[in-house]
């Protein structure tokens, strides 16, 4: 498994698989005038207040995608069992009150 896969997979938070144009900060190339280099693929995430992001080869783009969209899915799943849970918990903590209303 690729470096930026692994990252994908098992970073603590979904990132998200952005392109970029490179400058190469050689005064000469178009690019310092013109558009970058590129585009290239990155991972892009936030720890706190920095900004952080790791290069994704080319070849490991369809995987890295295929493994973010499979985690935005898993994260709604679980963000609707959440959901849920809170409304039948708090059903059943009104049922409870009713039951004895000095709980
Ligand atoms: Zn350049």
């Amino acid at each position: 498994m690729s470096a930026a896969l692994k990252t994908a997979k098992t970073l603590y938070k979904t990132p998200a698989l952005v392109t970029h144009r490179i400058r190469c900060g050689k005064r000469t190339c178009h690019c310092a005038t013109g558009e970058g280099h590129g585009p290239y693929w990155f991972l892009h995430w936030r720890e706190g207040t920095v900004q952080r992001r790791r290069y994704v080869r080319h070849a490991d783009v369809p995987a890295v995608r295929t493994m973010i969209e499979r985690r935005r899915r898993d994260d709604s799943e679980n963000r609707l069992a959440v959901a849920l849970a809170t409304v039948n918990l708090r059903r059943l903590r009104a049922w409870l009150r009713d039951l004895d209303p000095t709980a």
